[in-house]
């Protein structure tokens, strides 16, 4: 017989270190999940107005939590939900940073307002961003890439053909956890200053980032801070696709063309999984703009 024993055979220790086990397994799942975001948890990601937490977003895994599977698990069968994200009703940030003079109020439109569009992708650099880079050069558009620290260090030769085009960085985070309102501060602060460490390194010397877009929208007063701190402006957003979920390029399409108002600025991304329907919807959209009169522009700073 290969089979194993029943469970209801073994001893209450070997139960025990098999539920542990399971909660070491399942704590690594969740980790290499977020490690892709919105990837296969595409569903669990929105991305809502920039204005509101995230709320439905999924409990953090932070990737210190995830034991190997030689380590006892922590007695805590859960990853207990941070009981002081109080992003309800959080104290108004400072106009601007102290420290940097940067403000700390999302941007949300174009530097020249007018008929101009600002173009943005998130979660890069990916196997996408090539295909997006050479789309743009296409069409003489400028961007701003909201890139992920660990990634950008993964890939700096992708970040350094962002900047040779002539496009924009933003700090997404080092490794983007959600819900990002619900982290602590110190969390916070080095998801944020790290990742922006990450990307200058990774660009090079002399490498500017000007902008922080939190995961998932999720801005919260103590992050905006943080960004402003660091000499980093929050960028929101005005149109969102959500090409992420991958509704389909059609819809992707007709959403931004729908959506977008003069001045707007639209969420995109070139990382975070398959991007084949935001590359093809990308396509469209730029010569549509075009036909439409629309500029392509930096978001205000
Ligand atoms: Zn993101």
């Amino acid at each position: 017989m290969s089979e194993p024993a029943a469970p209801r055979s073994l001893s209450p220790a070997v139960r025990r270190g098999l539920r542990r086990t399971a909660r070491g397994i399942a704590a690594a799942l969740a980790t290499l999940a977020l490690a892709a975001c919105g990837t296969a948890n595409g569903a669990l990601r929105p991305e809502p107005s920039t204005t509101a937490p995230a709320s439905p977003a999924p409990a953090p895994a932070s990737p210190t939590a995830a034991p190997s599977s030689a380590a006892p698990a922590p007695a805590s069968p859960e990853p207990a939900p941070t009981p002081t994200a109080a992003t309800s009703t959080p104290a108004p940030p400072p106009a601007v940073s102290p420290t940097t003079g940067v403000p700390t109020a999302v941007v949300h439109s174009t530097a020249s307002g007018g008929r101009t569009v600002a173009l943005t992708f998130d979660d890069g650099p990916g196997p996408a961003t090539g295909q997006v880079l050479d789309l743009l050069a296409q069409y003489g558009a400028r961007a701003t890439f909201c890139v992920i620290g660990k990634q950008a260090a993964a890939d700096p030769a992708a970040v350094q053909r962002i900047l040779a085009a002539g496009h924009r960085l933003c700090d997404h985070t080092v490794d983007h956890p959600q819900p990002f309102a619900a982290l602590p501060h110190d969390r916070a602060e080095h998801e944020i200053a790290d990742a922006r460490q990450m990307i200058v390194r990774a660009g090079g010397p002399g490498t500017a980032v000007g902008w922080f877009r939190a995961p998932g929208g999720a801005f919260t007063a103590d992050n905006r801070t943080i960004a402003a701190d660091h000499g980093l402006r929050p960028l929101g957003w005005s149109v969102d696709p959500r090409d992420w979920s991958r509704p389909g390029t059609a819809a992707i399409v007709a959403a931004v063309q729908a959506q977008l108002k003069p001045g707007g600025v639209v969420l995109l991304h070139d990382g975070g999984g398959d991007r084949t329907q935001t590359v093809a919807a990308l396509r469209q959209l730029l010569p549509w703009l075009t036909a439409q009169g629309y500029r392509f522009d930096l978001p205000a700073d």
